[in-house]
């Protein structure tokens, strides 16, 4: 998967490495499909080990750092304008207009769909710099 956090260096991969993550899945798709179409659907990650490894090494952590962020959204009031693509793009409902400017409401689950879509940059939330706007058309 290539990154979504723009806003914090530390965990921002280079556009090459998203690149080539993007090659990759690439192959694994195209891999998956034939598997599918020869009626061997692939069973990657479905052992009880894999289970494990994704609780102990993401869902555990990833869930609390979830909760913690889930009232961190920063909206700059200076490039703000109102314009309502955020609250389109945000899966929890979690942004709204009020006096033309977008507010939130303390649902994020840190996908960063609006800040990586923000006409105007004006969302972060890990980091107070936007570095880049991670969307997938930059990696292909
Ligand atoms: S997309 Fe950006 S400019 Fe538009 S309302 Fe949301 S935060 Fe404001
Ligand atoms: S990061 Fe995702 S969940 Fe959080 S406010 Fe933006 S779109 Fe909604």
């Amino acid at each position: 998967m290539p990154d979504c956090i723009g806003d914090e260096k530390l965990l921002k991969k280079t556009k090459e490495e998203n690149r080539i993550l993007v090659k990759q899945a690439e192959e694994k798709i195209k891999k998956a499909a034939q598997a599918f179409k020869s009626g061997q659907a692939p069973r990657e990650g479905l052992s009880f080990l894999s289970h494990m490894a994704g609780l102990f090494g993401q869902r555990l952590w990833f869930s609390h750092k979830t909760k913690h962020y889930s009232d961190k959204l920063k909206i700059s009031s200076e490039k703000c304008v109102g314009c309502g693509v955020c609250i389109k793009l945000c899966p929890m409902g979690n942004l709204s207009v009020e006096n033309q400017m977008a507010v939130h409401h303390n649902r994020c689950t840190m996908c960063y769909r609006c800040i990586c879509h923000c006409p105007h940059q004006a969302i972060t939330l890990l980091g107070d710099t936007l570095h880049e706007q991670c969307r997938i058309e930059n990696y292909l």
